[in-house]
């Protein structure tokens, strides 16, 4: 037997582990594990070539609790380690400077874990005292034991162990006695062992029988040593690929609508599949990540600096071994293979999804507002993907029709250019709202697109920043004739007295004094078929308060701004022509001051009188219209008809 000081610098590396990877402890699970498949997978890659001889066996790796003992065993048939091979991948721990580094590294767990072969150290964050039993796949090798009670002292003897490989056995700590439960233990590995490629066994399988869960003889196996992104798409049907999805998220019953299988070793090594899943909006996006993963070892769910904020609506795994996984994260958006990790699935996502606009336009249309979310978060955040995507993102109209917005543009380029030469395109939000106007752009000829989703207006002003001459308008916020303005607009024949004496008339007939704010009345020659009074929103105002809603900061500005709506009088309109037939004159003098000097004038005023009602029920049918009209004002407007009939 001998003994001796594991050769760290630093006095003690004990109190550090434990200190510092605190938070993480059961990773220890993982760390432990991955050594066993490793242990493994070299054997197996020896026994290829010849080097390790004989039938190998039995080769699946057990973890077992001994709840009366208090140990937790993980036992592997790999390669095993010699007396001389314990000393020095276990005893010397071979880094230099280590207490230099443990101060720099204070906050980084994960970076001292794994970068400096910590792993199997891992193991005393949660034990009072470790144990090793190896034998060796090499021929007259002895087998070793090796113990440490977490101090910088261990012993190492001679022992005998029937079967090669190493157990690791694990006596816990008190305080961590969790680890000596099943559910936990079966929780972790399912968590970070789910698709290792040697089988991990853990007790036995379970079935319910006559009501009551009984144990077979079958052992239970954790882990799928074949998950479908390690294999060839060639091998691979459409119903493998969606069993897979349902493996990766047991608790998710949608199916993804397609998949994309990544495979790249030049210039670094990456495979996974990415899944894209029906997203219907903000609320349901963050429920399954890309889970990653480095040989089949499952690292992390936040993928967000390895890959584009947008693509993580996506679903899926990615598997690279080039990612440094035990760096921290400042470090990983600056890492070079990691950027080129991002750009590369960019690439390969955007040409995926033109592939299949390409394929089948109509199926790739009926699945557009499933994934319009995310291609449209994709276009407004990366650019090389808007380059891409502008080829296959969609609009759609009224009547359900979708075409991409260069096809759209040839389609409604004979009617909405108006007379500055800008091709104006009309939409809506709500077409049950916006039913009259939209009617009006009909009559017209005009298209009308269908603008719901919440990304909707952000695309809307990048399609006007990348296209010239290129104005998206909502059908309520003018009248038809002014927003697609052909040559000069009819002008009434009225005098700015007479629509002033108009405009005062209708003011004074808004229902509340709070609408009075709210509504602003103008008087505009519109159509002589189009309603009397009607409600228009100004576009920018109302896109501005709209990008407020999901933004802070500058953007606020325009959120706090209270809705405001203009009140149109069409003075095209033979009701109000009637209206101002009704006007009364009168002269009044006024005041005015002219080139310094003040100066009586006459004016003409003009008064509508007696008309209340009729303009109370004028301006209620715009509200109407407009889907303005609530409460007690609706019930107004109703018994007011009522008696007008
Ligand atoms: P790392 O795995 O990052 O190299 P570890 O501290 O976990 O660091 O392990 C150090 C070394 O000890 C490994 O590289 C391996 O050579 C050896 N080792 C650890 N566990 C086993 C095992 N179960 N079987 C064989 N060798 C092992």
């Amino acid at each position: 037997m001998s003994k001796g000081n594991i050769g760290v610098t630093s006095d003690n590396i004990f109190p550090v582990i434990k200190k510092f990877l605190y938070s993480d402890h059961e990773i220890f699970l993982r760390e432990l594990i991955s050594n066993a498949v490793d242990a493994t997978t070299k054997l197996k890659t020896l026994s290829s070539v010849g080097e390790a001889k004989g039938d190998l066996g039995d080769l699946r790796v057990r973890v077992v609790i001994d709840k009366a003992k208090k140990t937790l065993t993980v036992s592997d048939h790999g390669i095993g380690m010699t007396a001389e091979e314990v000393d020095k991948f276990i005893n010397q721990i071979a880094f230099s400077g280590a207490e230099e580094f443990l101060n720099q590294y204070k906050d980084k767990t994960e970076a001292i874990i794994g970068h400096f072969g910590l792993g199997f150290y891992s193991a005393f964050m949660v034990s009072k005292k470790v144990e090793i039993f190896s034998q060796s796949y090499k021929e007259d090798a002895k087998a070793v034991h090796w113990s440490c009670s977490g101090d910088p002292e261990y012993t190492m003897e001679e022992t005998i162990k029937a079967e090669r490989g190493t157990d690791i056995v694990l006596h816990i700590d008190d305080e961590f006695s969790q680890y000596l439960e099943d559910a936990t233990i079966e929780g972790l590995l399912k968590k970070y062992c789910k698709f290792l490629p040697v089988e991990i066994a853990f007790g036995k399988k379970k079935e319910w029988k006559d009501g009551k869960e009984v144990e077979l003889d079958e052992e239970n196996i954790i882990n799928d040593i074949n998950p479908a992104w390690t294999r060839k798409p060639a091998d691979l049907t459409e119903e493998d690929y969606k069993t897979f999805y349902h493996e990766l998220y047991p608790m998710q019953f949608d199916e993804p609508l397609f998949h994309i299988h990544l495979n790249v070793d030049y210039p670094f090594n990456l495979t996974g599949i990415l899944y894209f899943p029906k997203i219907k909006s903000n609320l349901d996006v963050h429920r399954n990540k890309i889970q990653l993963y480095c040989n089949q070892v499952y690292v992390t769910d936040e993928v967000e600096n390895i890959v584009p904020e947008y693509l993580t609506l996506l679903h899926g795994v990615i598997d690279s071994p080039d990612i440094p996984l035990n760096v921290s994260r400042s470090y990983l958006q600056s890492d070079n293979n990691v950027k080129k990790i991002s750009g590369y699935i960019t690439k390969k996502v955007a040409d995926k999804l033109a592939e299949l606009y390409k394929a089948d336009k109509d199926d790739f249309a009926k699945k557009w507002d499933d994934i319009k979310m995310f291609i449209q978060f994709g276009m407004l955040t990366d650019e090389k993907f808007y380059e891409k995507a502008v080829n296959f993102a969609l609009l759609k109209n009224l009547d359900g029709r979708y075409s991409t917005l260069e096809e759209y543009k040839d389609q409604v380029r004979d009617k909405q250019v108006d007379k500055d030469g800008n091709l104006v395109l009309l939409y809506t939000n709500d077409p049950d709202a916006h039913y009259t106007y939209i009617e009006r752009a009909k009559a017209k000829g005009y298209d009308v697109l269908l603008m719901d989703g919440e990304l909707d207006v952000h695309c809307m002003s990048q399609a006007e920043q990348k296209n010239e001459k290129l104005r998206f308008v909502r059908i309520d916020s003018d009248t038809i004739e002014n927003l697609i303005k052909k040559e000069d607009t009819a002008k009434d024949t009225y005098s700015d007295e007479q629509k002033e004496g108009l405009r005062k008339a209708f003011e004074a007939q808004l229902p509340s004094a709070e609408d009075k704010l709210k509504y602003t009345v103008t008087c505009e020659a519109a159509a002589a078929d189009a309603l009397p009074v009607f409600l228009t929103q100004n576009e920018f105002m109302r896109r501005m308060k709209e990008m407020a809603a999901h933004q802070q900061g500058m953007m606020n500005f325009y959120g706090n701004m209270p809705d405001s709506y203009n009140l149109v009088i069409n003075t095209a309109h033979p009701l109000i022509q009637d209206l101002v037939n009704k006007e009364t004159s009168e002269q009044v003098q006024e005041e005015v001051e002219k080139d310094g000097k003040k100066e009586t004038v006459e004016k003409t005023v003009y008064k509508l009188a007696d008309e209340d009602e009729r303009l109370k029920q004028l301006i209620d049918i715009a509200l109407l219209a407009g889907g303005q009209l609530k409460g007690e004002a609706l019930a107004k407007f109703v018994n007011r008809s009522v008696e007008l009939l």
